[in-house]
């Protein structure tokens, strides 16, 4: 079981994007797969085709202990992984968990009482360094950082590892940085492509080699309430997400054969 969150702070990057078809393409080669939706827009939630007007519980319900973790859990028909969904209310339990105990591991706990029933467990952030992506922080193994080749590509990247280091340092003394992923890739531009170069430069080992790009398909997948496999599974998007879970899963399986030494 792996917990993964995937976080940057940057808006706009491809967060909710590769969440919700990570998940999906995890499931589809096979492994037992939950998303979580940290983010109070619920982009997440809607992606995988869940009505967040009709929840009875959400991830605000939970982190605030108002609701159990299985009664919260919900199915992505679209997507055949379960979800912790989310919907506005999460954006008030920033408010709510100001004083309250053992504020940043909420998640954690929570996700304890089920976590040895899945492979995977996806997060998805919300743009910000704030308590929600705290929680996630907390609760993660690894974190999964998009990224768009754009010139302020790296402006905030210094931000988030410091933040990972004080987290590594108080809070978790488990968590990696899993991987950088180049996200919305166009390769007719000479700038994404300096930007990318840079990148292989700086950080060889924890780029992915999968790229996704731009791509309509995965833009419009979410109107339809479902990741790109279960919209059009032969487009390149599609084929980019599934790479990416494949390349995931031989990293982690190499891993776990190394002998120790
Ligand atoms: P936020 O910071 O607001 O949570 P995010 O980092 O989760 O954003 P997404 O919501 O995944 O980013 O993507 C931002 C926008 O770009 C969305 O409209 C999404 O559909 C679109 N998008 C994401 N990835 C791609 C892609 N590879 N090709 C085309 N459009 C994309
Ligand atoms: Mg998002």
């Amino acid at each position: 079981m792996k917990i993964l969150a995937i976080a940057n702070q940057k808006g706009g990057v491809g967060k909710t994007t590769t969440a919700v078809n990570l998940a999906a393409s995890l499931a589809h080669l096979g492994k037992k797969v939950l998303l979580v939706d940290l983010d109070p827009q619920s982009n997440a939630t809607m992606g995988a085709g869940i009505d967040k007007a009709r929840l009875a519980h959400s991830v605000y319900s939970l982190l605030i202990g108002e609701s159990a973790i299985r009664d919260t859990l919900v199915e992505s028909e679209t997507g055949g992984f379960s979800v912790l969904p989310a919907n506005r209310d999460l954006a008030g339990a920033e408010v709510e968990l100001v004083e309250a105990e053992a504020r940043e591991g909420r998640l954690k706990a929570a996700l304890s009482e089920v976590a040895a029933e899945y492979d995977y467990i996806v997060l998805d952030c919300p743009p910000a360094l704030n308590l929600l992506t705290l929680n996630g922080l907390v609760a993660a193994d690894a974190v999964m950082i998009p990224m768009q080749c754009e010139y302020y590509a790296l402006e905030g990247l210094s931000d988030l590892v410091n933040t990972l280091k004080r987290i590594k340092q108080h809070l978790n003394r488990k968590i990696e940085i899993e991987g950088l992923l180049r996200t919305m890739f166009d390769p007719r531009s000479t700038l994404a492509q300096q930007v990318s170069d840079q990148l292989v430069k700086h950080f060889t080992s924890k780029l992915y080699h999968t790229v996704i790009p731009r791509n309509v398909r995965l833009a419009e997948a979410p109107s339809y309430g479902r990741p790109i496999l279960a919209y059009d599974k032969s487009s390149k998007g599609a084929q980019a997400y599934l790479q990416l879970a494949e390349e995931l899963l031989a990293r982690h399986n190499a891993l776990e054969v190394a002998p120790a030494i």
